[in-house]
């Protein structure tokens, strides 16, 4: 059973600008495809809702017709093995923690144990949370410093390819996110550490990802310090790990255009995000 249509029953209908979406929720990735090719500009997918629901109510996003992927059994694809994960899409993060291969995709379990409590990881998604391209979202911080791959109905690409401008993915219309793999994770160690505001329902301040290879090699991904989050390789891995996260975010300042609030000014993300980098570059090379 969907948890849409009743859902639907309460939306602010005003008969003009505010109109009821149409609803369909397919049982096949082939009918999901087919629905969704009807009409692909005027229809969005619906996973969890966690995200798209608020945006709905709210007025910001108007779609003539919502479908329900949380049927379509070939988008909870779980695999883990060989070195290699495979997450579908349509998976919700308590799935994903409580199957038993969770702890193969390292730093899988900590990122996700810091997405907001256990009533959204309930219903949030793989394919949602990295379709709405939330620049603080937890699972694409760090499956972007694992390298994954984003696996829809018609193409494999890089998950740094997904984001555009903050907020916006670069899917086709009508395409659909079927699932997301990590090659080789058997040769990596990952670090996932986050500043958290307590009286935030789960979104972090600065969120850090390091990833080390086999040959030492890294890769350090950061949220909460610029628009977009910012992943890089690094250069210069003989450094210690608090000249490395130094070097590292000195590199990469001008980058983008910087994050700052009432709460949390610039100056102190920069030195957390120091902090937590050098706690995290330090816990992958032990
Ligand atoms: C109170 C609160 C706290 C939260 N805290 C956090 C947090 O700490 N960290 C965090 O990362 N997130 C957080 N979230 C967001 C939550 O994780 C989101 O719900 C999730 O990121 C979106 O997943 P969803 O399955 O709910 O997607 P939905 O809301 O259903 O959809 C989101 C978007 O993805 C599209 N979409 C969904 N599936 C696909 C697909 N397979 N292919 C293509 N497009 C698709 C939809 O069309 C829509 O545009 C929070 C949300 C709430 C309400």
């Amino acid at each position: 059973m969907s948890f849409v249509p009743q859902l639907l029953a309460e939306f602010p209908e005003d008969g003009t600008t505010m109109k009821r979406p149409d609803f369909s929720a397919p049982t096949s990735l082939l009918e999901l495809k087919h629905e969704y090719s009807k009409s692909p500009e005027g229809t969005m997918l619906i996973a969890g809702g966690q995200s798209l629901l608020p945006a709905l109510f709210k007025g910001r996003s108007m779609p003539d017709k919502l479908i329900d992927i949380g049927r379509v059994a070939e988008l909870r694809r779980l695999e883990f093995g060989s070195g290699n994960v495979f997450l579908g899409a349509g998976l919700t993060f308590t799935q994903i923690l409580a199957s038993k291969g969770a702890t193969v995709l390292p730093g899988l379990v900590a990122a996700l144990g810091y997405v907001g409590n256990c009533t959204i990881r309930n219903r949030a998604t793989v394919g949602g949370s990295l379709a709405w391209a939330d620049p603080r979202a937890e699972l694409s911080l760090l499956l972007l410093v694992l390298d994954a791959v984003v696996v829809t109905e018609r193409r494999e690409f890089a998950l740094a390819d997904l984001y555009g401008e903050a907020g916006q993915n670069n899917l086709a219309p009508g395409e659909i996110i079927v699932g997301v793999r990590v090659n080789g994770c058997d040769a990596k160690k990952c670090e996932f550490l986050e500043l958290m505001p307590r009286a935030s329902a789960g979104r972090a301040v600065i969120g850090v990802a390091v990833c080390c290879d086999q040959l030492g090699s890294l890769r350090i991904a950061v949220s909460g310090l610029w628009k977009p989050q910012i992943c890089a390789s690094v250069v210069g891995c003989d450094l210690g790990a608090e000249s490395l996260a130094e070097s590292w975010l000195t590199d990469h300042c001008e980058a983008a255009a910087k994050l700052a609030d009432i709460a949390f000014g610039w100056a102190y993300r920069r030195r957390a995000a120091a902090v937590l980098m050098t706690r995290a570059i330090e816990s992958v090379r032990r």
